[in-house]
């Protein structure tokens, strides 16, 4: 049976998973201060379902998976799961985004089960803005969390979400995290939906704008290379010994080299971020189909994936407003 090639010749080897589309903050660029609309408990896949769309898709070439949600340590038996997706052993890489409100005492377990690496999300350093963006007082936990992870072998990468009028003072906070340690800083592009609509911004703090910043302040950035399919352009201050990147996520200059899909906590399959989903795969499973048929149905769907965001978006039946814990950031 082939792989998965879409009709561009970009083969898929990547899957990133929603676990759950429950969170225990409520960032303000992600969702509103009510929360989402949660879907019942029994349309979110179960970890059995889980477990058998990842062992598929990885007999399909999928061999990094990252963990996703909503926040993947809401969900009860979270690491169990990821204990029993640690014998897969196709399985290359098993990375996880967190906020790390909830992950400190979990640090030694995650080193125990051979995860790759974590991305932690964090978008600023100080507390009272910390706990006014996350609408939540974790701050702590959070940063107990990071120093944790700066001490473990796992590898720490750092998401932040350029806000404008927010947190783009401290850029230059973050890049000095870098300095000592071998941390990846990622400035992510904030994507105007969160759940409930547009969200207004005083000035687009795009990649241009950010990198532009960040030169006005240091006169040794050397470009880092990375792999082709990296969702971030990376850079080091010369010297450091960590790095930084910036991800292109709404200008999208990055679909080229895609080798992503994601599915949804319930089950809905999605060839690009920015499409409505093409099908839903937890109701074919929960009909009946078998692995082949599966395997068919994903590499029919992957071979029909759009050329890059834009042209996904333009396909889609509504605008994207949907927060990024149902999509799966
Ligand atoms: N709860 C986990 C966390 O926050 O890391 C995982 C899910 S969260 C949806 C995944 C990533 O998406 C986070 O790094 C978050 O900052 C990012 N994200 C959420 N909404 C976004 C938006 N509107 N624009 C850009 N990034 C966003
Ligand atoms: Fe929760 Fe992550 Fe969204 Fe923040 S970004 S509300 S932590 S899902």
């Amino acid at each position: 049976m082939k792989g998965l090639t879409d009709k561009f010749g970009r083969k898929i080897s990547y899957l990133r998973l929603a676990v759950t589309d429950r969170c225990n903050l409520r960032c303000q660029y992600c969702m509103p201060a009510q929360g989402i609309d949660i879907v019942d408990r029994k349309e979110l896949l179960t970890y059995k379902e889980m477990y058998r769309i990842t062992r598929v898709l990885s007999e399909l070439g999928v061999n990094k998976i990252r963990l996703t949600g909503g926040e993947p340590f809401v969900r009860k038996d979270f690491v169990n799961f990821l204990e029993s997706l640690s014998f897969n052993n196709k399985l290359k890489e098993i990375n996880i985004t967190t906020n790390g409100a909830l992950i400190s005492n979990h640090i030694d377990k995650l080193v125990e089960l051979g995860i790759n690496a974590i991305n932690l999300s964090i978008d600023s350093l100080q507390e009272e803005k910390f706990n006014e963006i996350t609408r939540r007082n974790v701050f702590k936990d959070v940063y107990q969390t990071l120093e944790k992870l700066e001490e473990s072998p796992l590898k720490l990468k750092l998401n932040v979400v350029v806000q404008s009028g927010v947190n783009t003072d401290e850029i230059i906070d973050f890049i000095e995290l870098s300095k000592n340690k071998d941390i990846a800083v990622r400035f992510i592009e904030e994507m105007p939906f969160n759940g409930k609509g547009q969200r207004t911004m005083d000035e687009v703090w795009n990649f241009n704008k950010i990198i532009n910043h960040i030169r006005n302040h240091y006169t040794s950035i050397e470009p880092v290379l990375s792999k082709k399919s990296s969702t971030s352009k990376n850079y080091k201050i010369s010297n450091y010994k960590g790095t930084f990147g910036i991800i292109p996520a709404f200008t999208r200059t990055i679909c080229n080299d895609c080798d992503r899909i994601r599915i949804t906590s319930t089950g809905l399959f999605k060839n690009c971020l920015f499409d409505g989903g093409v099908f839903n795969v937890r109701d074919f499973i929960r009909n009946g189909a078998s692995d082949n048929e599966l395997k068919e149905l994903f590499i029919s769907t992957v071979h029909r994936k759009p050329k890059n965001g834009f042209i996904a978006e333009a396909a889609r039946k509504n605008d994207v407003s949907e927060s990024m814990s149902t999509i799966g950031g």
